[in-house]
C-alpha cells in the first residue's frame, strides 16, 4: 500500500532574476514503513521536498497525498491536527525546551494534543533509545548524541505514520551516528513507521531501504527495491 503519493510536486521560489525552480515535477511514491533516504548537493531541493511532504510549505503546483488525504486540500485546522497526530519530525536543532526534563520534553507532543500519555509507550521509547538513566535529567545535562536521541524520542510519542527527517545526525560525530541511526531504524521497524530522510552523509542512505537522490529539483530514483 503506498502511504504516500506526490504527483508533479513543484516548488518554485521569487521571480524574474531571483526566480528558482526549487522542485520540479516530482512524482514518486512511498509504500508503508519503507525506510527512504533523500541525497544530493546543498541546494539541490531536499529540504524544499521534505517541507513539503510535512505540509510545513505550500507547493507551487502539484499534490501530495498521505494516507489517501490530499494535504494541501485540508483546511489550517485540519492540516495542523492532521500533522501533530501523523507526522514526526526530526530536525538537526534538537528544539528541546530546556525547562522539561527528558520524559517530560518526550511527551511534550501528546501533551499538546491533549492526550494523556501513555506511561508504558513512554518508558519503552526511552529504553529503545538509551534514555531511562537520564529520564530526570535536563536538556543541558546532556551530550549532543542524548538531545539528539530526546528529539527522536519526541518525534515517536505520538506514534506518527510518518516520520520526515532532515539530517538528524548533521551535529554529531560518527561513532554518535550510526548509533542514532541504528536506534531509529530500530524504532521505525518497531511501530511499523514510514521514514523519510535527508542525509548528507551517503554512509547513511545504506540503512534505508530505498534511496531517492535530488539534483537541481529534479527528484530520481537511485536504488531499492523497486
Ligand atoms: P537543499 O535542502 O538540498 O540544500 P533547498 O531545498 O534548501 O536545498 O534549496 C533548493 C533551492 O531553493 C536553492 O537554490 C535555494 O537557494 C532555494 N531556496 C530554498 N528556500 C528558499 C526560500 N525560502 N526563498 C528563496 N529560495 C529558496
Ligand atoms: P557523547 O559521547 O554522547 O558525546 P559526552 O562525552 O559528551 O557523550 O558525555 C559523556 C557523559 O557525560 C554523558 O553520559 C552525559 O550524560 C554526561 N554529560 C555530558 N555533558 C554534560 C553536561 N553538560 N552536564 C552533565 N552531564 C553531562
Amino acid at each position: 500500500m503506498d502511504i504516500l503519493v506526490t504527483e508533479r510536486l513543484c516548488k518554485t521560489y521569487g521571480k524574474g532574476e531571483t526566480r528558482v525552480d526549487a522542485l520540479k515535477e516530482a512524482s514518486f511514491t512511498v509504500a508503508k514503513g519503507e525506510f527512504v533516504s533523500i541525497v544530493g548537493p546543498s541546494g539541490s531541493g531536499k529540504s524544499t521536498l521534505l517541507n513539503l511532504l510535512g505540509a510545513l510549505d505550500v507547493p507551487t503546483s502539484g499534490k501530495v497525498l498521505l494516507d489517501g488525504r490530499d494535504i494541501y486540500a485540508m483546511n489550517e485546522n485540519e492540516l495542523s491536527v492532521f500533522r501533530r497526530r501523523n507526522i514526526g519530525f526530526i530536525f538537526q536543532a534538537y528544539n528541546l525546551v530546556p525547562e522539561l526534563n527528558v520524559e517530560e520534553n518526550i511527551a511534550l507532543p501528546l501533551l499538546l494534543d491533549y492526550q494523556k500519555p501513555d506511561k508504558r509507550h513512554i518508558g519503552e521509547l526511552l529504553d529503545i533509545l538509551g534514555l531511562t538513566e537520564r529520564r530526570h535529567h535536563l536538556p543541558n545535562q546532556l551530550s549532543g548524541g542524548q538531545q539528539q536521541r530526546v528529539a527522536i524520542g519526541r518525534a515517536l510519542a505520538t506514534k506518527p505514520v510518518f516520520i520526515l527527517a532532515d539530517e538528524p545526525t548533521g551535529n554529531l560525530d560518527s561513532k554518535n551516528s550510526a548509533e542514532v541511526m541504528n536506534l531509529l531504524r530500530l524504532s521505525v521497524a518497531k511501530y511499523r513507521q514510514t521514514l523519510i530522510m535527508i542525509t548528507h552523509n551517503s554512509n547513511y542512505a545504506t540503512f534505508a531501504d530505498r534511496v531517492l537522490g535530488v539534483e537541481d529539483g529534479v527528484v530520481t530514483e537511485l536504488g531499492g527495491d523497486r
